[in-house]
């Protein structure tokens, strides 16, 4: 009889007090608290290099000092130095042609630019026909000065990547100088520019919770969001100006908060699990990419990165999508755990839109990391993404609980060292 009763104890510590456990740490009422406070008007929008963005910085650090995480370097706080640029004075003249103001950008953080021949450029052309985006992507990081000549009919897109380059970069001695042309045999060339320079800081808010076993703890998983959005834009319809990015990425923000709370409660981890709250992505990537470089890839084990999970994915409730399903065997050991629950991951339904490669997890990935994102945006049909009306009252908590629940439960084999996701295919 005792033997019995022992067992039912038994069971019921290790399933059902399990799931109760998991309820009463993450549940609708406390997601909330939290998300409440990331999305308030009084983050200003989480705007990178905006004082309010340190406010939320600040929140982010005190739930992790709750959770008695430890420090990844010297505090919570993952300090770096981006250059942000405000040119002064340009001329550039291309074949003997003056080129206007606004047919070209000289992608660079010095102080003086002066150049009078094309020596020790690469030259690349993107021509009507060549995928802009894709080349640019490939160039912005280049490890050579590059002179790219972009045919014209690229002109707004020209218009969107100068906008989008012009708000910081990484101190770098390379030159970048795009072009709108149509000539695609530059012989003669003469750059000259003065930029003001100033250098700011950036903060990641990282903390981590090592892990119990001794041959394991070097081994890492990481869960991660992006805290910054898009700050203050023009007022909509109702007046209101604030982007309060409750979906995107204070959600994502939150389910970090969350399952820090809930692995430190638990303490069954025997790898060491690094949770991220990543800066800078909206302008770039720039806190994941920083990051990215603080760790030795190969001691990564896996990557749950969390984008806009606040509304229902195209499946309904109890479901979510993860980006890159087919590159790693991690989706399937996620779906594997929680086979017998009524929630289920889906792979990724807009392969056309490649967010595997649009949000913080591509950086690791390309470095070999089974790195996703886990999502419910409707990329199709996301109604108020990048939007003012981004706030909590459009958003569904208690499904959001649901999804992180799902998180938690589902990474638990890979948490205690039972399942290695195979790697990705390094870029
Ligand atoms: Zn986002």
């Amino acid at each position: 009889m005792k033997k019995i009763v022992l067992g039912i104890l038994a069971s019921c510590l290790s399933v059902m007090c399990f799931s109760q456990k998991i309820d009463k740490i993450i549940n609708a009422a406390e997601v909330s608290k939290i998300e409440k406070k990331l999305s308030a008007d009084d983050m200003a929008g989480r705007k990178t290099f905006s004082p309010e963005i340190d406010k939320a910085a600040d929140l982010i650090a005190k739930e992790f000092k709750k959770n008695k995480l430890q420090f990844l370097g010297s505090s919570y706080f993952q300090e770096f130095s981006m250059v942000k640029t405000k040119l002064l004075q340009s001329v550039l003249i291309l074949n003997n042609d003056t080129i206007a103001a606004d047919k070209y950008y000289a992608y660079s953080t010095a102080a003086n630019l002066n150049y009078t021949s094309t020596e020790g450029f690469d030259i690349v052309s993107i021509g009507k026909n060549d995928d802009f985006s894709k080349t640019i992507k490939s160039l912005i990081s280049a490890k050579k000065n590059t002179l790219v000549l972009i045919d014209t009919s690229h002109t707004t897109r020209f218009k969107r990547l100068t906008g989008f380059l012009s708000a910081a970069r990484f101190a770098s001695p390379v030159q970048i100088v795009f072009i709108v042309t149509t000539v695609t045999n530059p012989a003669g060339f003469k750059l000259e520019a003065t930029n003001e320079t100033s250098e700011q800081k950036l903060k990641n808010v990282v903390g981590i919770l090592p892990g119990n076993s001794a041959t394991k703890k070097n081994e890492y998983v990481i869960f991660s969001g992006h805290y910054d959005h898009l700050g203050i834009g023009k007022p909509n319809a109702e007046k209101d100006s604030i982007y309060n990015g409750a979906n995107d990425d204070a959600a994502g923000t939150t389910a970090v908060m969350m399952l820090s709370r809930y692995f430190s409660k638990m303490k069954n981890n025997e790898r060491s699990i690094i949770f991220v709250a990543f800066t800078a992505e909206e302008i770039g990537g720039f806190g994941s990419q920083y990051f990215s470089g603080q760790l030795p890839p190969d001691s990564v084990v896996a990557m749950f990165n969390i984008e806009m999970i606040g509304t229902e994915s195209k499946w309904g409730t109890n479901s979510a999508y993860i980006t890159g399903y087919e590159k790693s065997d991690m989706g399937k050991i996620l779906q594997r755990n929680l086979i017998g629950s009524k929630f289920h991951f889906e792979p990724d339904p807009y392969p056309e839109q490649n967010l595997f490669y649009r949000s913080d997890n591509a950086t690791l990935a390309a470095l070999g990391v089974p790195a996703h994102t886990i999502s419910t945006s409707k990329m199709d049909n996301e109604k108020f993404y990048h939007t003012q009306d981004d706030e909590i009252e459009t958003l569904d908590m208690n499904n959001m609980a649901e999804i992180i629940k799902a998180i938690a439960i589902s990474s638990q084999s890979i948490i205690s060292g039972k399942d290695t996701p195979t790697r990705v295919k390094k870029d």
